[in-house]
């Protein structure tokens, strides 16, 4: 069957949210993914920031092979050996306390806020309080997430939305000061805002925004779904920084395609928050997802994955800053390690990616202005080459 056949019968059968690029994927090898009529594309894109490993990893699949042949799923009623070793994992490289799997990044930051929530009504046996997010921010579609998400567009139709949240400007202390109150019980941002177009936040205000959590008891919860799992040359980005959140979220590269993310907790919070009936899932963090997550530890660090992105990196941003050197309408680049932006001003962006996916190179946009490369974390120098000259026969 062809790749029109495919598409229509997937529009017939598929709510439309998405605008889906023409092109039916049917397999993926390291960095290149082909269609069904056997083209290949360079994958910067890595499934939006989640196929970490690069595709077709050996390793990986046996593992999963192995545990579906074991047990997919068993509930969380029970114990399973790949939830003990996945939080273990998580636990160790996080130097945090306590983790909750769930299904996806959005669950991830639905979970957080109601710790947070949980753990200033245990302090102060009040239900009022505020919660202070960023603009700009992305932290997922869910009516919570929804809500802690500073994009008016994407709220719009969907009010009322949860209340007590508060926007302030992303990298201005001071507008985060002025949001403060008595009631505001956490804080929640992206340590590199992604969606919004690449940010990552500057070293005083993260540090900043820190203090004043101390200071009034607030808690710091950072978004590390995009930017967490080693992609920007850290196991989690916020540890560049010398600022430890309360509450962080992962998810994306952290089951490197099987759906999982969680979040994680101090000790602090983990021990006065959630407990037995709070929160729950039915199958978040089953074996299946767990092993993932396990095996996609061990790999990271027997492929030394986080070294390789700390040395590959540098290379992508000196390349990255020559384009912009050499055209007009790119004016800016952006970002930490392997996640990376660059600003396009007076052209469409959707044209350049759709143009790159013709030339056999797939990029995302971020935002309305920003072409965003997140490619899988074991790209090489010939890689970035290769990406540079096909992303410049599409301007
Ligand atoms: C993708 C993303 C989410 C939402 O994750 P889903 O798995 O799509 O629900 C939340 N926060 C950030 C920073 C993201 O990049």
């Amino acid at each position: 069957m062809g790749s029109k056949e495919y598409m229509e019968r997937a529009e017939q059968a598929v709510l439309h949210t998405y605008n889906r690029f023409p092109v039916v994927l049917d397999r993926g090898e390291g960095v290149y993914l082909e269609d069904v009529e056997g083209k290949k594309y360079l994958d910067f894109g890595a499934g939006i920031a989640v196929f970490a490993l690069g595709y077709g990893n050996q390793e990986y699949n046996d593992a999963l092979k192995h545990q579906i042949d074991q047990v997919i799923h068993t509930s969380n009623l029970y114990y399973h050996a790949p939830l003990a070793e996945a939080a273990e994992k998580l636990v160790e490289k996080s130097g945090m306390d306590k983790v909750f799997f769930t299904n996806s990044g959005t669950e991830a930051i639905e979970g957080a806020i109601k710790a947070a929530r949980k753990y200033a009504f245990l302090r102060d046996g009040k239900a009022d309080h505020e919660i202070i997010a960023m603009n700009h921010s992305f932290h997922g579609r869910s009516i919570g997430a929804l809500s802690v998400t500073g994009n008016p567009h994407y709220q719009e139709a969907f009010q009322p939305l949860m209340g007590g949240v508060k926007f302030a400007d992303f990298n201005d202390l001071d507008s985060v000061k002025a949001q403060v109150t008595d009631k505001t019980c956490a804080m929640i941002l992206e340590t590199v805002q992604g969606e919004g177009g690449i940010y990552p936040a500057d070293p005083e205000f993260l540090q900043g925004v820190k203090e004043i959590c101390e200071e009034k008891d607030i808690l710091l919860i950072l978004d590390e779904i995009q930017c967490g799992m080693g992609r920007t040359g850290s196991w989690f980005a916020w540890q560049q920084y010398g600022v430890e959140p309360d509450i962080m979220t992962c998810a994306k590269a952290l089951g490197c395609g099987i759906p999982v993310g969680a979040f994680v907790l101090n000790e602090k919070t983990a021990k006065a928050s959630l407990v037995p009936g709070d929160h729950g899932t039915t199958y978040g963090g089953n074996p299946l997802a767990c092993a993932a997550v396990s095996k996609v530890f061990d790999l990271f660090e027997s492929m030394q994955i986080v070294e390789h992105v700390q040395q590959v990196s540098p290379y992508l941003e000196k390349k990255l800053d020559e384009l912009v050197d050499k055209y007009d309408f790119l004016t800016a680049r952006r970002g930490k390690g392997l996640m990376q932006g660059v600003v396009v001003t007076g052209r469409p962006v959707g044209q350049i990616v759709s143009k790159a996916l013709e030339n056999g190179l797939i990029v995302l946009n971020a935002g309305a202005d920003v072409l965003r490369f997140v490619p899988p974390l074991v790209i090489t120098e010939s890689d970035v080459d290769e990406m540079i000259r096909r992303l410049e026969a599409s301007f």
